[in-house]
């Protein structure tokens, strides 16, 4: 392999090492400040994908600012993820309050309607009244502009393995992302 210049950009294939902030509406929603950078494999869509469009050939140390429209970072705000549920479908001992963020299994039939499919899904609870929980399947940031600034602070070249499994596997399991089975970490 011709190692000159070889990975010095990002590109697929390349574990990027990023520092960033994300403002929406004017404010700061994220920031690796005071946390680590995130670490990723390129082109494993393991980013929102105009964050992922946005880095493409960024050299190390370089900064960027990428404004990622709705559609390509947390999807349309959509009204039909309003769903109203039952309270007593709920644990008598379930933490039903507003803002509250929840994972739900929802049994729904695959679309060329053979099987059921068993999906976990993030919710926040909106309201909750006596008999009604009101659930926003719309992810916090659904419906929104995402401004970002990021800066490269690494690029390593992807190890065989980790290309295939599509994730990076890091020196500590911090940086190990859930392989394909990942029921057995889920409690039920
Ligand atoms: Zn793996």
């Amino acid at each position: 392999m011709n190692a000159e210049n070889h990975h010095n950009q990002v590109e697929d294939n390349v574990v990027v090492t990023l520092e960033y902030e994300l403002k929406v509406d004017g404010e700061v929603v994220d920031t690796s400040e005071n946390a680590d950078p995130i670490v990723f494999l390129q082109g494993a869509e393991q980013i929102v994908p105009g964050l992922e469009k946005g880095i493409y050939g960024m050299k190390l140390g370089e900064t960027r600012e990428i404004v990622v429209p709705p559609a390509e970072g947390y999807g349309e705000y959509d009204e039909k993820g309003i769903v109203e549920v039952a309270r007593k479908e709920f644990p008598d001992d379930f933490p039903l309050e507003p803002g509250v963020e929840i994972t739900v299994h929802t049994d729904e039939e695959s679309e060329d309607g053979e099987d059921e499919e068993h999906e976990l899904m993030e919710a926040t609870i909106v309201s909750v009244n006596k008999y009604v929980v009101t659930l926003n399947f719309n992810h916090p940031l659904a419906g929104k502009t995402l401004n970002f600034k990021v800066k490269v602070i690494d690029l390593r070249e992807a190890t065989e393995e980790e290309i295939e499994h599509g994730h990076v596997h890091g020196d500590d399991d911090d940086y190990e992302f859930e392989d394909e089975d990942f029921s057995e970490s889920e409690e039920e």
